[in-house]
Parts: C-alpha cells; sequence; structure tokens
C-alpha cells in the first residue's frame, strides 16, 4: 500500500517550494543544520529574503558601478570558476589584465618608453590599490633614511581630513602616522599651501584626491606639485605625491584633458582608480599604476613558480576571481575613449538637471562643483524645523537611499546629504528625484502643524530587560528614528569613524 505524505513532508521537485515545509520552519543563523535541504527551497528563500535589501540602481549613496551590459554579465558569469592567480594556467587573463594596466598608463600620460611596458597592478578595489601604493613609499622612505643613516621609526603621510576611511587603515595597520590638514568653511578639500607645511622629514608621501569623497571635489594638485618641489628643493628631501583618483581617474582624462593631475606632474609617483566606480565595473576591481619600475620596490614583489611559470605578484592577497579584470578590459574595448567621454558628460549634464532643480526649490546651498565627480552634495538653508538626516529618511520612503553625513573637521557643524550620478541614473530619474524631493520638504514643512490621531504605531523597545510597549503616532516615530540615526552618527565621529554608508 502507498501511504500519501502530508504537503509538508512531499518532495520540493514535485510540489511547489511554497507547499513545503522549507518555508514554514526559520533558517539556521548561528549553527549549521544537520540536514540539507533541496536546491529549489535555498535558492527561494535566500532570494525572498533579498528582497529586502534595497534597489542597488537607486542607491544614490555609492559611485560603484550597478549596471553593465548583458553581454559583459554573459563574460563574467563565464569566468566565475576561474582563479585570477594561476596565471599559469589562465595566461589570457593575465594578459588582458596586463593590457588594462597599459591603457590605464597611459590614460594617465605615464612615461612609456617604447621597450618599458607600465607598471601596475589590477587589484580587489582602490583600498588594496592604497595599501601597495602606501607600502611602496613607506619602504622607499625607509630605504633612503637607513642609506643615511637617519632613523626611520616615525614615518608619516600628509593628506587632507576629507581622505576616505581606506588611508587611515592603512595608516594603522601599517603603522604610519596620518597628518592631516584641516577643512574649514566653504573649503572642503585639502589645501595644498598647508599640506607642503606639514611636511617633514619623515613624510612619506602627500596624497591627494581626485574626487573627494564627501563632495566630489577635484584637488589642486599641480599647485601641490609646484609647491612640493620647491619645499624640496630647499629641503633636500625629496617627498612625492600619490594620486588618489579613485573615482576621479576615469572622469577626468576624459571631459577634462587639460586638467594637470596625473604623471605629467614630476612628483606624481603612483595613482590609484577604482575600476567599479567610473572605469564601469561591478565591484571588485582597482588599479595601481607607478610612474616608473623605480618607484616600485623589488623586494615587495613576491616570485611565485608552484603554479607554473614564474610569475611576479604585489598584492594583498592570493586568490581571487578573474570576472572584474575581464570585465574590465570589454569595457576599455567595448567603449573606448570615445564611450567613456560620452558616458562621462552625460552624467554631467543629468548631474546638473539635478543640481538645478535643487537650487530652484531655493532650499538648498550645494558644496559640490561642476567640474569635479558628477555629484551633487548639497546642504539646508534653513535648519529650523527639519535636517538633513529627516530629508534622507522620508525620501527612503520614496525608494531613495540618498545619505546625510557631516563633514570633517573643522567642518564638523556642516551636515550635507550626497547624490552621486552613475552611468545608469537618466535623466527621467534625475527629474523624478527633483520632484519627490520637493514632496519631502512639503510633507516636512507640514509636519509640526500636523494633528495625527487616528493612525498610531507599536513601537516596543527593551528597557532595564522589560519589553515595554508605546503607542506612538507615525510622525513621532519618524522623529524618534531620527534622533536614533543622528545620535548614532555623533557617536561614530566621537570615535573618528568615518561613515560607511558614503563609499
Ligand atoms: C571609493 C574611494 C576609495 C576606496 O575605494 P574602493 O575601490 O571602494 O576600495 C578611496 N578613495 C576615494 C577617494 C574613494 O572615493
Amino acid at each position: 500500500m502507498v501511504l500519501s505524505k502530508t504537503a509538508s513532508e512531499s518532495d520540493v521537485s514535485v510540489h511547489s517550494t511554497f507547499a513545503s515545509r522549507y518555508v514554514r520552519t526559520s533558517l539556521p543563523r548561528f549553527k549549521m543544520a544537520e540536514e540539507s535541504i533541496p536546491k529549489e527551497a535555498a535558492y527561494q528563500i535566500i532570494n525572498d529574503e533579498l528582497m529586502l535589501d534595497g534597489n542597488p540602481r537607486l542607491n544614490l549613496a555609492s559611485f560603484v558601478t550597478t549596471w553593465m551590459e548583458p553581454e559583459c554579465d554573459k563574460l563574467i558569469m563565464a569566468a566565475i570558476n576561474k582563479n585570477y592567480v594561476d596565471m599559469d594556467e589562465y595566461p589570457v587573463t593575465t594578459e588582458l589584465q596586463n593590457r588594462c594596466v597599459n591603457m590605464i598608463a597611459h590614460l594617465f600620460n605615464a612615461p612609456l618608453e617604447e621597450t618599458e611596458a607600465a607598471v601596475g597592478v589590477g587589484t580587489v578595489g582602490s583600498s588594496e590599490a592604497i595599501m601597495l601604493a602606501g607600502l611602496a613609499f613607506k619602504r622607499k622612505w625607509q630605504n633612503r633614511r637607513k642609506q643615511e643613516g637617519k632613523p626611520y621609526d616615525k614615518p608619516n603621510i600628509v593628506t587632507g581630513a576629507n581622505v576616505q576611511v581606506c588611508w587611515e587603515k592603512f595608516a594603522r595597520y601599517f603603522e604610519v602616522e596620518l597628518k592631516e590638514v584641516k577643512l574649514r568653511d566653504d573649503y572642503y578639500v585639502m589645501d595644498p599651501e598647508k599640506a607642503v607645511e606639514l611636511v617633514d622629514e619623515n613624510t612619506i608621501c602627500v596624497a591627494a584626491i581626485l574626487g573627494s569623497t564627501l563632495n566630489g571635489e577635484f584637488e589642486d594638485v599641480k599647485r601641490l606639485n609646484d609647491l612640493l618641489i620647491e619645499k624640496n628643493k630647499i629641503t633636500g628631501w625629496d617627498t612625492p605625491i600619490h594620486v588618489d583618483a579613485a573615482s576621479g581617474g576615469f572622469i577626468a582624462p576624459f571631459i577634462y584633458p587639460e586638467l594637470e593631475w596625473d604623471f605629467r606632474l614630476q612628483l606624481v609617483k603612483s595613482i590609484n582608480v577604482s575600476g567599479h566606480k567610473y572605469g564601469l565595473v561591478y565591484a571588485g576591481i582597482g588599479w595601481v599604476i607607478w610612474r616608473s619600475k623605480q618607484d616600485l620596490p623589488e623586494e615587495l614583489i613576491f616570485h611565485i613558480n608552484y603554479l607554473g611559470a614564474d610569475q611576479p605578484t604585489f598584492t594583498l592577497n592570493f586568490s581571487k576571481g578573474s570576472s572584474q579584470v575581464i570585465a574590465q578590459y570589454y569595457q576599455l574595448i567595448r567603449l573606448g575613449f570615445e564611450g567613456y567621454r560620452n558616458v562621462m558628460e552625460n552624467c554631467r549634464d543629468n548631474m546638473l538637471v539635478l543640481k538645478e532643480g535643487l537650487e530652484k526649490t531655493g532650499r538648498f546651498s550645494i558644496v559640490s562643483k561642476d567640474n569635479g565627480v558628477p555629484l551633487v552634495a548639497f546642504t539646508l538653508k534653513d535648519h529650523t524645523h527639519f535636517d538633513e538626516f529627516q530629508i534622507s529618511d522620508f525620501l527612503r520612503r520614496f525608494g531613495w537611499i540618498v545619505p546625510a553625513y557631516t563633514m570633517p573637521p573643522d567642518a564638523q557643524h556642516v551636515t550635507v546629504l550626497r547624490v552621486v550620478i552613475r552611468e545608469d541614473f537618466s535623466r527621467t530619474l534625475a527629474e523624478r528625484l527633483v520632484s519627490d524631493v520637493e514632496k519631502v520638504l512639503h510633507e516636512l514643512d507640514s509636519l509640526p502643524a500636523r494633528v495625527i490621531s487616528s493612525t498610531t504605531v507599536t513601537l516596543s523597545a527593551e528597557e532595564n530587560g522589560k519589553v515595554v510597549v508605546a503607542k506612538k503616532n507615525p510622525m513621532e516615530t519618524q522623529r524618534e528614528i531620527t534622533a536614533i540615526w543622528k545620535k548614532f552618527v555623533l557617536e561614530r565621529k566621537k570615535n573618528n569613524d568615518k561613515m560607511n554608508g558614503v563609499c
């Protein structure tokens, strides 16, 4: 006799996943389950939980690419099982990385001799690239100090207070003191004069940013270069410059070709760029390029031969995927100079539309520049009734993710909202966002006068181990959320942490 199974015991390969018991049990969070579950159920449950993540395309907080052509998606999927480090087994992938290095070095005006290939490497992102560049500077400085018989135990690096968190990581992980030039009102990037004043005999390099994370502004690398040449002449030091072009490295060459920020400047010894920002590749790729072989100390390069032929490597990790390298090469040949220029021009135009729309409300001051990274950073003129954090919260309800954050010292009293314009942020979306911001302003304007009695929400919180349930109206709840968020931000600021939502 055949026993009929209950729906809950049935096999998901026969019945719908939603008719199975797997959707009725909660998934393990801390300890691996004893038993396997069917692949259909695993897929469905994880896929469904991920629906609660924000929509990457509406994530206006990030510079990182969220759209690529389907043809490139295909190449990425085809290479998903290739380990990049197996260079002998996948020589073509290695060759594609080298071609990318050459093209990017050329884009940055590296002084390439006919016979000498550019020196550079693909990384997981600008953070890894910056660690490598920083290590090269540290080692070069130490070698020089040793030769001169001088102490080499107190290296420092000079940056603006607006640096991305990865510089602080570099400083802490590799024990280099970070000397930050403070910002001031209406000046949110590193002042080259002040930076050069901070340089001393222990300075391994000055790091300038092409496209400040906070307001997109390009720092004046040329002025820095000129001032530092002077100082080096007087002191006999040899302080070099690194340019953190994480976002600007794929913008300036295309739409500001006259701007001198790269290897055209004598003291610029290395540059990093995020392939996954305006290099237009999904998250997981960055590049670091050195001006010449002499700028990368040989002792930092490891030669491995157990995967086949002798392979030089200079990275912080070993295994990683190949897809991103392949995707970068796809973009470089698919778009060419013309394509990148068109994309960047479109981004700039859409940024201007958004900026003008926001200015038209009469409520904001714009703190970004038209000729930097295409983003709009703006701040409220009047904070009497509400602030930037509330605008950010309210915009979430329309699906937009627009971060609000405070500036670093000494401009910490300034809070800004920031919208990054990526390739896939079209004119229609820009106009739509302006209209949603207007709606939010309208809503916030009417907030104090509004009486809400009929709708209440339940908020439970744990107080001294007891669960308290309070009835609150939505506006009170909204204000509370904003207050908690603000406290959280202040707490982080106290701990000298950078916002990690803005990258
Ligand atoms: C994004 C960014 C970084 C970090 O780059 P990742 O590619 O995310 O590691 C560093 N510096 C600046 C200026 C950035 O904008």
